[in-house]
């Protein structure tokens, strides 16, 4: 068994669910979705491969600047093994923070693992991207298909109302620039044209 799980990034946003959130997003992706952009991150070759103690020393690091921490990919039920012993001491070591968990799977797909992996978070949103149900108007979701689940009382429905896609963007001390969130590919181009 591994021991490490596999991640492609980590970054503090504040897009991808309520308040400021540590985001992680797992390298390797089997589902591989028509039109996904997260397409980079499909490959299980070894990116940033961080312990379960080294990904909660991190957490340690921003716990008082986050609301959460959210979990998308790639796939993260593809690491379930590790996901789910890093959940659990997660949910032990900082239980006033919460999860927001995506999978591309859908719930006929579920095993018994993810299934405790869902149990211990606050909000799921599963089913693969599909291009031609793509939705902007949506929150944290690229197309309709996907589900918006409350798996604890932690939050309801006001804190996701739908609207416009919200996209996020960042120039690392490096001088290399990241764009989060969900944007429509020309956007993508026009702000790569500026950058240049
Ligand atoms: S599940 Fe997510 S990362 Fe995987 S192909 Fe679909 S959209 Fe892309």
């Amino acid at each position: 068994m591994k021991d490490k799980i596999n991640i492609n990034s980590i970054e503090i946003s504040e897009i991808y669910g309520p308040g400021k959130r540590l985001v992680v997003w797992f390298q390797g992706c089997s589902i591989r979705c028509k039109g996904c952009w997260n397409y980079e991150m499909w490959s299980f070759e070894s990116k940033n491969p961080l312990s379960v103690n080294e990904l909660l020393n991190k957490i340690q690091e921003k716990k008082d600047e986050i609301e959460g921490i959210t979990i998308l990919g790639g796939e993260p039920f593809d690491q379930s093994t590790l996901l789910l012993d890093f959940l659990e001491r997660f949910k032990y070591e900082f239980p006033k923070l919460s999860i927001i968990l995506y999978t591309g799977y859908k719930k006929s797909q579920f095993k018994e693992i993810d299934l405790k992996i869902i149990k211990l978070s606050d909000i799921l949103i599963a089913n693969p991207y599909e291009e031609d149900k793509r939705d902007i108007t949506l929150n944290l979701r690229g197309s309709s298909n996907q589900s918006l689940e409350f798996i604890s009382d932690f939050y309801n429905i006001e804190d996701f109302l739908d609207g416009e896609t919200k996209v996020e963007i960042k120039i690392l001390p490096s001088g290399e620039m990241v764009i989060l969130g969900y944007p429509e590919k020309s956007l993508i181009n026009e702000i790569k044209i500026m950058n240049n």
